[in-house]
């Protein structure tokens, strides 16, 4: 299973998408932190997860780039977008 990158508690910025948001659980002991209240977050617990595109031209061939970041539940995810 491949790892997606993180940034911690800066935005990404303007060229990047949201493509997925959803509550979910991983099988996964990792423990990560909400990037809004910086809470830890047990990957095997219910949390929430908003997922993230952006395109990318490897001279004029198109690719794109996928980063998730985590929260623990939709309000924090809510409050990380607002703050963009
Ligand atoms: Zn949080």
């Amino acid at each position: 299973m491949s790892r997606t990158s993180r940034f911690g508690r800066s935005h990404p910025g303007p060229e990047w998408r949201i493509s997925h948001r959803a509550t979910r659980t991983d099988w996964s002991d990792a423990v990560e932190r909400c990037a809004t209240c910086h809470t830890d977050i047990d990957m095997r617990e219910a949390h929430y997860q908003v997922v993230l595109d952006r395109d990318i031209d490897h001279s004029g061939k198109l690719s794109f780039e996928r980063q998730r970041v985590v929260f623990c539940d939709e309000a924090c995810a809510d409050q990380w977008e607002s703050h963009a």
